[in-house]
This record gives structure tokens, C-alpha cells and sequence, in this order.
């Protein structure tokens, strides 16, 4: 369903020569501009005195027409209608310029000499004299009734729009009076039922839209901006419990918990204690597991909170039921990574098929886009047969030659670097549709987490295993030799107690590309206006291996563009300790997890993200020993650099970071561009502000949809969520 004369051409509603400009705009429907919401508002003018009249002052007058004429402009082509008004003893002229004269032979009209009215506009000076130019005036019995009616329409607060020269302001508001003059509340179906209206005291949409467009006072354009940041939330929400729903409502494999199965030999050689919150969320993700509807689940937790484990728990029930898991990572490193710890783990558990096998066992089988032919056969072949419970990989688990025996859950791990559509299509390989466990790098703020995963059930896991020494972190001026020689002197001693470094650069290569050089991928640099050449691995790692300090150690390089067997090897050797020093890009950045490695230097470090900065700092601090960050970089203080600095050398609780950072950043980076861009279909709701009431709105959405999971009762919300999908949306729900 979609809103009939909403839908209808500006073109053909305002004429071409109106349409025109504000299809510039991104305008092109009557729907695109009531949507087109003033910026803000600017107070009328008040009644002034024309014997004191401010230039560039907003003013209203009221006063008599003296005369008025249209002159054709010889210099400039064109026409212009220059008029006089006047108190009785001062005067003011006013100015209106036009293409061609038929144009103003309608304020002539109007502005006839021994009329009165009540004109406004922004004072300017010429030539010695004040005047308005395209004023905007009532005259009085012609515009309005009488005085008293004049009076209430120029004390109107002015709606300032989002506006172009093409385009101005002033008629951008005419061509909104013109097209929502005639408009009833029947031709603006409201997204917003009735019943959930007036619970929270809202106008309809053809009120709201009244009130923001021509308000009477500042109250009532508070009033009907309330109400269409609400609707953009209670959209946006609907849409998420919806597919909630759907998803829900889809049928699953039940898999239940199996008494004396891997799960339970798992849990008896486990090298340490599961924390309470652990076995909290293992229970919770136990009991959905069980259910035969499939479980939406979001897992996030503090860096180094050990979620790998609860996923691993997870896998094996589903295993242990008959069923497999596949594990998404984002990087090839992090998957690597994932198939040691499972296997490091499950140990003889893993070996199924092998010599020293368990009697119950299974596979962990790997699968990335640059392993070579055999290998992938191979973990092809093992994730087909079902030989394999656990299959682990990067995006190349999504190609349609990845098949699986009978696929039971899906975790996906870090999930910012996936999309809702990569969601679906590993959902979309399992016979019935598998459980789904997503984990997140860091904590995020709920109202994040309810807007970009809206349609996952959230745990969280706040406590991180007891016996771990906090990180100290450390800023240090990278203009001051002296400090800096301490940072590699307190690399050399954390080797020489048998402990490891990383270094973390924000370039790749110097010289490459340009004079910016290559940035890792996905690393979230943040926009510097000086651009003062950044610190790259391949150099930093030269210096380093020629530094006195570090003479002896043995220093690896790595970064995305090495080839596949290069990144493994160095992770590796970083592992087993015959690197010491792992000189990287943010590679590193996520789930990497050597217990060993006990300094963190980001060099450069004012230009990464706050939680990019903490996720780079969970790094260390991993096993017992103490770990220290430190950030070098040169930052004034006040800047806010130097707050996400100093707030990282103050806290380590993530939580905290992430209130912070959702601070710090710019709107566009926390939801991406459709938040930021004019174009979006979020307009007024701002994540960094809006939270109470993105939680309101979800509540009164789910409850909507526990009724009625297709929405089929509400058209005119389906709508409203259709057409939100439409355009730069759907993008926005991919990012999630
Ligand atoms: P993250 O939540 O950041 O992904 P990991 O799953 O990588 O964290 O776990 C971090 C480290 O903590 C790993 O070395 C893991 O073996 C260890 N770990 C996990 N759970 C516990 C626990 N209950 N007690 C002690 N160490 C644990
Ligand atoms: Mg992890």
C-alpha cells in the first residue's frame, strides 16, 4: 500500500518551474516534502517602530502602502516591484525582484496605495534607506481578516528549512503551505496506530505535520517534532520486530542438551572455572538451543570476557544433538586463531577419525578464501559429510560451494563487520532455519544495540575471569626522545622476562599509494585536518630492528596485504614465542589472543577510535601477568583526542568507553551514512540522544507484532516500513 497523493509529482502538484529546484533537493514527491522538516525556527519579528529600524534584524512592521511599482531592469533583465510603506512619518521600501513582471503584478495588486498590512523580513540598508527585500506581508482584509488576525499570523515562529539558492527557505515553506493546505487527515495514513497515540499524548501525522510546518507558537512545533521522532523510532523498531517475529515464527531443530555427550567431556577438562555470567548465558543460550523456533540471539561482552568459550559450549550441545556449527570470524587471522583455541580446547575431542582421538570426538574444520586447493577440499568435504561439528571461517563460508550435512547454528563472531543479508544467507544453508548466536567485539550502548541489532534477543557478560591484572595504559608524548626510548626499554624488558610485544601502526607502507600509503582495511581512523605522515609497519618494524634497546629480538611484521600463510606463520611464531615483537596494522585488532603478549604500544594512537583503542588494548592483559598499553601520540588536551586518550589511561571498563565514544562520535560513524545523509528516512531521531525513547518505541512496537507478527492490521505501517526500505535504509540494516 503506499499513501496515493502522497505519491503524487511535485511537478505536477506545484507546476515544473516550482518542482524543479526542490527536485534538486532530493524532492520529488508530495510525500518527500512534508517530510522535508524545518532545521529550526526563528522568532517572528517583533511589532517594531519604523523609526528604528536594525539592519539584519528580523523585523515586523506595521504600516501603510504609499505606492507601489513594477519596473523592467535594463542592466540586470528581469523585473522588480519596488514599493513604500509608511507609518505617517517614516518610510521603508520594499523590494521584489522577478524573471518577469507578470510575476509581480500580483503584489501590486495587493500592495495597493491607503492599505495597511504587516510586513516582515531581514533589514538592509540602500543607498542611505532601509529596506525588506521579498518581504513577507499580510494585507489587511485582503490576507487577513482584520488587525487582530494580522497580528496572530506575524507573531507565527518562522520555519527555517534545509534549503539551496535555488530553492530558498522562504519558498520552500510556500510550496509546503500549497501542497499540505489541501490534505486531510485521510490522505496521511498514520504509521503510528491510534491506541499507541494517545497513550503518549500524540497528534495524528496530518497534525504533526501541521505543527511543524506552520506553527503558531513554539510549543506546538516542540509538540509535532516529538511526535515524528517518534514515529521515525517506532518505525525503524517495528521493522526489526517484525522480522523478529518472522524469524521466530519460522520452525527450527530443537537441540537439546545430551547428557555424557562432548559437551559435558568439554566442561570436565576445561583448564579453568567458568564465571558466573558464563554458565548464566550458557544456560540461557542452552534452554533456547533446546526450543524448535529458532534462537536470535546477541551476545556481547567485555573484551577478553571470554565469550569464545560460551560459543564453543553452544556448538558442542548442537553437536552433541546431531547437528553442526559454524563459526564466522572477520579476519582470516581471527579465524586461524578461533580453529587453535577450539582445537587447543577440545583437544582429543577434535580428533575424530585420528590416532589419540577421543572415542566421542568430531572435527573443527577450517575454511578461508586463501587456503590452497587440497586443504579446502579436504574441510569442504568434512563440513558436507557432517564428519565436521564445528566449521569455521571467514565471509568464504557464504559461497554456495560451503555446504553442510545438517547446519544447526551459526555463531558469528565480532559481528560489526556482517550484514543482516550474510546472516541470512548462512540461515539460508541449514535444512530448517539454525540458530543464530551473534557476538560483538566490545560492549555497545543499548541503544545501539537495539537500533543496528534490533532484531536479536540481547546477554551480556560483564565480568571478565578473576586473576587477571588490569591493563595500565599510558600516554606518551611522541615528540619527547626520552619517553619514547623508555617505551622500546619496557618492550626489551617485558621479553626479557619472557613476555611479548605488540606494536600497532595505523599504515601498512610508507610510500605506498601516494602519500597517504595504504590503511589496513577497516581500520577507523579518525579525520585529522594537518595530515602529518602517519607511522607505518614496514618502516616502524625497520627502525625497531635497528634500535640498540631491542638488539636480539626477534621482530615480525603483520598486515592484511601479506599473503595468507604469512599472516598465519607470523601469528604463530607470535604465539609460540619465537617472535617477540609483532610490529601490526589493527589485524590484530579483534579477537586475537596470545596470554603471553604483555605491552601494547599504539603508535599514532590519537588517530584511532576509542573502541578500536580498547579492543587493541584487550590484546594484552590476557594471562596473569600485568599488562601495560602504551599510547603514543601527541595530543593537546581540551581536543578530543586527547579525551578519548585520557578517558582510555582512566577506565578500563568497556561499558564506560562506549557511553563515551557514543559521546565523542559523530552521529553518521555509529550507524553509518544513512543516519547522517539528508536523504535518510531519519531525520530527527538521534541515537546519541533518543534513547529512552527508542526504548519506548520497541516496546510498544514488539507488543504490536506479539499480536499481530506480519503487522497485517496496521497497512499504513507496513507501509511506512516499506517505504523506509526503499532507499538508503535497507543499507543501514545491512551495516548491522
Ligand atoms: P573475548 O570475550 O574477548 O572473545 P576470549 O573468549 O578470547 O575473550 O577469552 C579470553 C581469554 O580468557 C582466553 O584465553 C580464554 O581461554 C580465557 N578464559 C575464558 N573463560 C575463562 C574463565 N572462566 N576463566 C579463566 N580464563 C578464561
Ligand atoms: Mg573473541
Amino acid at each position: 500500500m503506499t499513501g496515493g497523493r502522497l505519491d503524487e509529482p511535485l511537478a505536477r502538484v506545484l507546476g515544473p518551474r516550482s518542482a524543479s529546484p526542490l527536485a534538486a533537493l532530493g524532492l520529488q514527491t508530495t510525500h518527500d516534502l512534508l517530510r522535508h522538516y524545518p532545521r529550526r525556527y526563528t522568532a517572528p519579528g517583533t511589532l517594531t517602530d519604523l523609526s528604528h529600524l536594525p539592519v539584519g534584524e528580523h523585523v515586523t512592521v506595521m504600516a501603510q502602502v504609499v505606492q507601489a511599482t513594477v519596473r523592467q531592469m535594463r542592466s540586470r533583465g528581469g523585473a522588480m516591484l519596488q514599493a513604500v510603506v509608511s507609518d505617517g512619518t517614516h518610510r521603508l521600501s520594499l523590494t521584489f525582484f522577478a524573471k518577469r513582471a507578470g510575476v509581480l503584478r500580483v503584489h501590486e495588486d495587493k500592495l495597493r496605495p491607503g492599505r495597511t498590512g504587516l510586513f516582515t523580513g531581514v533589514v538592509s540598508d540602500y543607498r542611505g534607506e532601509r529596506q525588506l527585500t521579498h518581504p513577507d506581508y499580510q494585507i489587511i482584509g485582503v490576507d487577513a481578516e482584520d488587525e487582530d488576525q494580522a497580528l496572530v499570523e506575524a507573531s507565527r515562529p518562522i520555519p527555517i528549512y534545509p534549503a539551496s539558492a535555488g530553492a530558498p527557505s522562504w519558498r520552500i515553506q510556500r510550496c509546503v503551505r500549497t501542497v499540505l493546505g489541501p490534505l486531510t487527515e485521510a490522505d496521511l495514513p498514520d504509521p503510528v496506530p491510534a491506541e499507541i497515540r494517545s497513550a503518549h499524548h500524540y497528534p495524528s501525522l496530518h497534525q504533526a505535520l501541521l505543527d511543524v510546518h506552520e506553527p503558531y507558537d513554539d510549543p506546538q512545533w516542540h509538540r509535532g517534532r516529538a511526535r515524528l521522532r517518534y514515529e521515525e523510532a517506532f518505525v525503524l523498531q517495528a521493522a526489526l520486530a517484525r522480522r523478529r517475529a518472522q524469524v521466530a515464527a519460522e520452525p527450527a531443530r530443537a537441540r537439546p542438551l545430551v547428557d555424557g555427550g562432548l559437551l559435558t567431556a568439554l566442561d570436565a577438562q576445561l583448564p579453568f572455572e567458568l564465571t558466573a555470567g558464563q554458565r548464566a548465558v550458557g544456560d540461557e543460550l542452552a534452554a533456547e538451543l533446546a526450543g524448535t523456533h529458532p534462537m536470535q540471539r546477541l551476545l556481547q561482552g567485555e573484551v577478553g570476557s571470554g565469550k569464545t568459550v560460551v560459543a564453543l559450549r553452544a556448538m558442542l550441545q548442537v553437536v552433541d544433538a546431531g547437528g553442526q556449527a559454524a563459526l564466522l570470524a572477520p579476519t582470516e587471522v581471527l579465524a586461524a586463531q578461533h580453529v587453535r583455541t577450539l582445537r587447543a580446547l577440545l583437544g582429543p575431542l577434535a580428533e575424530a577419525g585420528f590416532l589419540g582421538g577421543a572415542e566421542l570426538s568430531t572435527r573443527v574444520a577450517l575454511l578461508t578464501g586463501s587456503q590452497g586447493a587440497a586443504a579446502r577440499k579436504e574441510n569442504l568435504l568434512d563440513a558436507a559429510s557432517g564428519r565436521a561439528g564445528i566449521v569455521v571461517g571467514t565471509h568464504a563460508l557464504l559461497s554456495e560451494s560451503v555446504q553442510f550435512a545438517d547446519l544447526g547454528l551459526v555463531v558469528v563472531d565480532e559481528q560489526h563487520r556482517f550484514g543482516v543479508e550474510q546472516r541470512d544467507a548462512l540461515r539460508a544453508k541449514g535444512a530448517g532455519v539454525p540458530h543464530l548466536l551473534v557476538m560483538t567485539a566490545t560492549p555497545i550502548p543499548r541503544t545501539v544495540a537495539m537500533t543496528v541489532f534490533g532484531d536479536l534477543e540481547t546477554s551480556t557478560l560483564t565480568e571478565v575471569p578473576a586473576g587477571r591484572s588490569p591493563v595500565v595504559t599510558h600516554l606518551v608524548p611522541a615528540g619527547n626522545a626520552v619517553w619514547t626510548a623508555r617505551v622500546w626499554q619496557r618492550v626489551r624488558e617485558e621479553v626479557d622476562a619472557g613476555r611479548r610485544a605488540y606494536v600497532v601502526c595505523p599504515r601498512i607502507d610508507p610510500d605506498d599509494a601516494g602519500s597517504a600509503g595504504a590503511v589496513e582495511d577497516g581500520t577507523d581512523l579518525v579525520p585529522e585536518v594537518v595530515k602529518v605522515p602517519l607511522r607505518a609497519v614496514v618502516e616502524v618494524a625497520d627502525e625497531l630492528r635497528g634500535l640498540p634497546a631491542l638488539d636480539g629480538v626477534a621482530i615480525a611484521t603483520l598486515h592484511g596485504r601479506l599473503p595468507g600463510e604469512d599472516k598465519e606463520r607470523a601469528m604463530a611464531d607470535f604465539a609460540a614465542g619465537r617472535v617477540q615483537v609483532l610490529v601490526s596494522t589493527t589485524v590484530i585488532e579483534v579477537g586475537v589472543d596470545v596470554p603471553a603478549a604483555t605491552v601494547m604500544v599504539v603508535l599514532d594512537a590519537d588517530r584511532f577510535g576509542l573502541s578500536q583503542l580498547h579492543q587493541l588494548r584487550g590484546r594484552v592483559g590476557r594471562g596473569s601477568d600485568p599488562g601495560v598499553c602504551l599510547l603514543v601520540a601527541d595530543v593537546e588536551p581540551g581536543t578530543d583526542a586527547h579525551t578519548r586518550l585520557q578517558t582510555l589511561v582512566e577506565t578500563t571498563d568497556g561499558f564506560v568507553l562506549a557511553a563515551v565514544d557514543l559521546e565523542l562520535r559523530r552521529e553518521g560513524d555509529v550507524l553509518g551514512a544513512a543516519q547522517s545523509g539528508g536523504s535518510s528516512s531519519l531525520r530527527l531521531l538521534r541515537v546519541t540522544r533518543d534513547g529512552e525513547l527508542i526504548a519506548r518505541a520497541r516496546a510498544d512496537a514488539t507488543a504490536l507484532t506479539e499480536a499481530d507478527p506480519t503487522l497485517s492490521r496496521w497497512p499504513a505501517l507496513v507501509a511506512a516500513i516499506e517505504r523506509s526500505l526503499e532507499g538508503d535504509r535497507e543499507e543501514f540494516l545491512e551495516r548491522a
